[in-house]
Parts: C-alpha cells; structure tokens; sequence
C-alpha cells in the first residue's frame, strides 16, 4: 500500500491517525478531569494542592495533543488573501490582557502600506500567539513585547520581539526543534510549530537573540504575484 500512495497521500493518513488516537486519548482525559472535579467539590481541602497539580498535568498533556496534533497533521492548507493586520488585530485584545495579568506592555509598529498576503488565518494566528506567548513567558514585569510588519521588495516581514534575558547561543539551534523547551511546564512544540506554519506558506523564520538584551523572532513571506509577470 505504502508504496501506491504518494508523499502527500502518507502525509494525510499520518494526520488522519494522529486525529484518531488524540481524539481517542482525549475523550478519557476529559472523562477524568471531569470526575476529578466532582471529588473535590464533594470533598474539598485536604487534597487540594494535588488537585491543582493533577489539574495542570491533564491540562499540559492536552496541550501536547493538541501542538502535536497540528503538527502531524501538516495539512495542505487552504489559503486566502487576508491582511496580515486584521488577524493581529483580533488577537490584540488576547494579548493585551494576558500582558496585563504580566504587568507587561506592547508595542505595535504596524507598517501602513503593507501588501495583503496569502495565508490561512488560523494557522497564522497560532504563529502570532506562540511567538508573542513565548516572549511573555520570558520576560519579567517591565518587559515589552513589540509586533512589528514591514514590507521590502517582494517580502512581507513580521516581527515578535522582546526585551526578555535572551537565548544562550548554544542553544539557538534546537529552538525548533519539536519537544525542546526549558519551561517545567513547556511542551516544547511551540516554534516546531511555527517552523512548519511558515514552511507551508513559502516562509522562513529566524531568531536574533542578544544575552540581556532581548530576542526578535523574524518571519520572512514572499509575496505571489504571478500577475505582475504575464
Ligand atoms: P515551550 O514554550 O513549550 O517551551 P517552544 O517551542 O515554544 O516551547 O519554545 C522552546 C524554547 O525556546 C523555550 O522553552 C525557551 O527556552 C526558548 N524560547 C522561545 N522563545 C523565547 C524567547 N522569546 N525568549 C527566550 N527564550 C525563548
Ligand atoms: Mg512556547
């Protein structure tokens, strides 16, 4: 059989597992959440430290489903002309309360010209928000974090940086790969993530990251234009 299906065909019967048996993992993961739930209400107290920590284990092990997920499923997305600044506008509002809870702040430095793309929409907010939750998780109370959109010739940038302690240059080359993550309670699959997002949008994405200083992740798209060239 194997042999019969083409690279795209293996791809989608990889994601077609992986949906089954995260869907098939998660419907017991729920069924135990919801009856961890029941026992504490009937018994409250005593146990509620292991509570909490049997409560965010589940919650980080369907975390992991859920980046996995995306992952396998490396799908042939659709694609349409969106503006790059109407989908970080509906996720400002996110943002700006979860850097409130921080004590943090953000900048926007929106380029006003800049050219719509083809992309698709969810993918392209999970990109943002993995990318902007990782320099709010690096910084302290005074952090900034700074969206920023430029275009040049046929790119259109984007860019998430912070004013967070940086990243050790040994480790700068295994941020993307799936399952790194120095966080107690990281997944590690966040930027394995945003790697294959750009990938599947003719992308690419890079990290300039200065000890002390801060980090910027740097996301390059180019532009189709098979119009221009008939
Ligand atoms: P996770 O966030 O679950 O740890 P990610 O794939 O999103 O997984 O990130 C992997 C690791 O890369 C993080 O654990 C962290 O060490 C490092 N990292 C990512 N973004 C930043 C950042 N903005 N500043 C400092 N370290 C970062
Ligand atoms: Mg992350």
């Amino acid at each position: 059989l194997r042999s019969e299906l083409g690279n795209v065909e293996r791809l989608s019967l990889v994601g077609q597992m992986a949906a089954s048996i995260t869907h098939e993992i998660r419907n017991p993961m729920a069924v135990v959440r919801g009856f961890l739930q029941l026992m504490r209400e009937k018994s409250p107290g005593s146990l509620d430290h292991y509570y909490r920590i049997v409560m965010e284990e589940l919650d980080r092990a369907n975390s992991i489903i859920s980046d996995f997920l995306s992952l396998a499923q490396n799908r042939i997305v659709e694609k349409e002309e969106h503006h790059l600044h109407d989908i970080i506008y509906e996720l400002t509002p996110l943002l700006w309360a979860d850097a409130n809870l921080r004590g943090q702040s953000i900048e926007l430095k929106l380029d006003e010209d800049l050219p719509k793309l083809n992309l698709n929409p969810k993918e392209m907010k999970q990109l943002i928000l993995n990318l902007s939750r990782n320099a709010m998780e690096a910084m302290d109370d005074k952090g900034v974090l700074t969206l920023k959109t430029a275009s040049s010739g046929e790119q259109v940038l984007f860019e998430v940086h912070d004013t967070g302690p940086g990243i050790p240059k040994n480790k700068l080359d295994k941020l993307f790969e799936p399952f790194f993550t120095t966080k107690s309670t990281g997944t590690g699959l966040g930027l394995a993530l945003c790697l294959s997002i750009v990938e599947r949008h003719n992308g690419t994405i890079t990290v300039d990251s200065e000890e002390g200083k801060g980090t910027a992740f740097r996301v390059a798209f180019r532009m189709e234009r098979p119009m221009l060239r008939s």
